[in-house]
């Protein structure tokens, strides 16, 4: 049996975190096991299904490397199949029409919490006589068709990771609808939700239905219906939800809900996929904390994944991530900075400046722990002037700065191509023609250079400066600035 898995996203939104979560799972189980990996988008919702949330969900799942195996289903496109399902069940007697109005369901809920019950579908339509059935339809009532759920029936299966599970018809809600009322004089309305994905998991030969636990009460009804419509039930996974750093659910309040969010932070994706990976499955190995998907997928298991809810570890993205810029290599890690020096407002020719930015990548990539902290990493870097902090002026006041200074300017005369040797060079001449110490001449000169006493590596800063032809402006200005 080859194993066929998918990740069904209703586009009513971007990508969302445990979509994508659910999304990294399948795959890793679908490459695990050589099988196959399907995207469904499930677009029934025409009023809240959008095409550019589509290609979001997409996007995004590519970027995180999650492959498909076969051009994306759409739903919308599928809505014969569930007809013809809903018409099957009707033909089978295992549904039928029910003409309730608003009203009257609110009527009977009304009811039941006046007794302290739950509220369901009390099945009152389930025998109409064809003379009652007339009647409403005289009346002008347009019928839902609903499924019938025997209350005395108990739903067992074994759930990949949360071990055996039962869910007895009586709870869940009386027989339920599976296509709303008609909109013109077609013989039922639009197939619903629960339906829609039994009809195409059979008709896709889905094996596997990995996804949340907030779909375990729809687990149960689902069930039903693959009986009912004489499939084969697959072997269902609920996996735990995410849970945000104070044990509730991550929500928009957590202000991260898309993939989008995490890439525009500065995450890139290889992180956020591994990450994902250990959002509720431990390794063999659980020390193991960086592998790329590949890796993962060689050793992902079901029953490895936890039945808790995973907790959001913010720290541990955030080392996962610094791990993978920290190996990138420069001339590929530039490209993915560029844009935030170019959105900090910083002067970036992205062609032009190209190989300039790769030095200075390569200077600050150990500072890196997300891609948005270059602009920060590098504000000292750019420009060819520069503000003094406070601990920067008062180096420059120092007496003997200025000497410092020009003998430094003057000494660049001799090096037009300044090289870390060179550089060296003039420090030592500096140091021994003035008389200082070489920790006050370095001082000072860092102070010239960036307006203040720390920053990234000072010799290679400088060099990085004078390629740009800012070094001497730069100095320049502190000379005219000292005491
Ligand atoms: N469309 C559902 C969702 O976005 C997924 C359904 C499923 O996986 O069965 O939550």
């Amino acid at each position: 049996m080859t194993v066929r898995v998918r990740i069904a996203p209703s586009p009513t939104g971007k990508l969302h975190i445990g979509t994508a979560r659910t999304a990294v799972f399948n795959w890793l189980y679908a490459r695990h096991q050589d099988g196959t990996f399907i995207i469904r988008i499930e677009d029934t919702d025409t009023e809240r299904s959008r095409d550019e949330y589509t290609q979001n969900i997409l996007d995004g799942l590519q970027w995180l490397g999650l492959n498909w195996d076969e051009s994306p289903y759409f739903q919308s496109q599928r809505i014969d199949l569930y007809r013809q399902a809903v018409q099957t069940l009707l033909d089978k007697g295992l549904a039928y029409r029910c003409y309730c109005t608003s009203e009257e369901l609110e009527q009977m809920r009304e009811a039941q919490k006046a007794k302290n019950q739950a509220p369901r579908y009390d099945n009152r339509h389930r025998n109409l006589t064809p003379e009652q059935e007339q009647e409403f339809i005289n009346q002008g009532r347009k019928p839902v068709i609903r499924f019938k759920i025997d209350d005395n029936c108990d739903i067992v299966w074994d759930d990949k990771i949360r071990g055996p599970l039962t869910w007895k018809g009586r709870d869940l809600g009386g027989d339920m609808v599976i296509a709303r009322t008609p909109q013109g004089d077609e013989p039922f309305g639009q197939p619903l939700y629960n339906l829609a994905v039994v009809v195409d998991d059979m008709d896709m030969n889905i094996t596997h239905v990995i996804r949340g636990e907030d779909h375990i009460a729809n687990t149960g009804k689902q069930i039903l219906l693959y009986e009912a419509l004489g499939g084969t039930v697959p072997v269902f996974a609920h996996t735990p939800l995410i849970l945000n750093p104070e044990g509730r659910k991550l929500s928009k309040r957590d202000n991260v809900t898309s993939v989008d969010d995490f890439c525009n932070m500065g995450f890139v994706a290889e992180a956020i996929a591994n990450y994902m990976s250990l959002l509720g499955w431990t390794p063999p190995d659980s020390t193991q904390e960086i592998f790329t998907l590949q890796e993962a997928a060689k050793q992902f298991t079901l029953d490895r994944v936890n039945k808790a809810g995973a907790k959001f570890d913010w720290d541990k993205l955030d080392w996962i991530n610094s791990q993978y810029i920290h190996n990138k290599p420069p001339e590929e890690l530039v490209d993915q900075l560029i844009p935030y020096w170019k959105d900090a407002g910083y002067p970036v020719d992205g062609e032009k400046d190209r190989p300039w930015l790769v030095q200075v990548t390569e200077l600050i990539t150990p500072n890196l722990t997300r891609l948005a902290d270059a602009p920060k990493e590098t504000r000292l870097l750019f420009g060819d002037s520069i503000t003094f902090d406070e601990k920067g002026q008062k180096q420059i006041q120092q007496e003997g700065v200025a000497d410092i200074y020009k003998a430094i300017l003057a000494a660049l005369q001799d090096y037009p191509d300044l090289s870390l040797d060179d550089a060296k060079a003039i420090v030592k001449q500096v140091t021994k023609d003035q008389g200082v110490k070489k920790g006050f001449v370095m001082k000072s000169l860092r102070a010239g250079l960036t307006g203040e006493l720390q920053g990234p590596d000072l010799m290679t800063s400088w060099i990085l400066l004078h390629q740009r032809g800012w070094d001497k402006p730069r100095l320049q200005q502190a000379m005219e600035a000292t005491g």
